[in-house]
């Protein structure tokens, strides 16, 4: 069990998802970590221990980005550490995502895309997807294409939240046996593991 929110709207989006977290907190609380797209990069930050060590490391940052993800994890595959901490991100940090859930044949596709060149930073299962959403979108640089391809893939549960860096106002959103909600706003939409996030 973890927990995810997105948020895309006009307003700066670091406060909004480290308060979400810290309302999802009890979905998980071994790490946590968040993806904003800035200034035509993603910016990753994530850290071991509750949400407060996340607001504490992105304090003193002018983070001005209006669309990210943030994650509250419970380790399943990977012991709770820094790099195990989600976002996850492909090997040029252009495309995060978030997860909730297991892929239960991560394994074998670690080896293909091991097989493929892609050096790994972490031990969790969730990395795979990363890498696979970015082996689909170089194909057709389409990332909704690219994340439904990936999904084609996976076995096992999950709850995902995706941004890639060419679509800096979106975040593109999965769901399998595992909780997600949308929530459509004015001018601003969110996901979220759970209602408390966004209320
Ligand atoms: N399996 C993922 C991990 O271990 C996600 C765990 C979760 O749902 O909290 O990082």
């Amino acid at each position: 069990m973890c927990g995810i929110i997105g948020f895309t709207g006009n307003e700066p989006a670091k406060d909004i998802i480290i308060g979400g977290l810290e309302r999802l907190e009890y979905r998980g609380y071994d790490s946590a970590g968040l993806a904003l797209l800035s200034n035509d990069q993603i910016q990753v930050r994530k850290r071991t221990g509750k949400v407060e060590e996340l607001r504490k490391l992105c304090e003193a940052e002018k983070m001005p980005a209006t669309c990210g993800i943030g994650h509250t994890r419970w380790a399943t595959h990977g012991e709770p550490s820094d790099i195990n901490a989600h976002p996850h991100t492909n090997v040029s940090g252009t495309i995060a995502i978030v997860h909730n859930g297991i892929i239960e044949n991560y394994a074998k596709i670690k080896n293909w895309l091991q097989s493929q060149g892609v050096v790994f930073k972490s031990q969790t299962d969730t990395e795979v997807v990363a890498h696979l959403i970015n082996y689909y979108y170089e194909q057709k640089k389409d990332i909704f294409y690219a994340v439904l391809q990936a999904l084609k893939k996976l076995e096992g549960s999950y709850a995902l939240g995706v941004v890639c860096k060419d679509f800096p106002d979106r975040v593109i959103a999965a769901r399998k046996d595992c909780p997600l909600i949308v929530g459509v706003g004015n001018g601003e939409n969110f996901i979220a593991s759970d209602v408390p996030a966004i209320l």
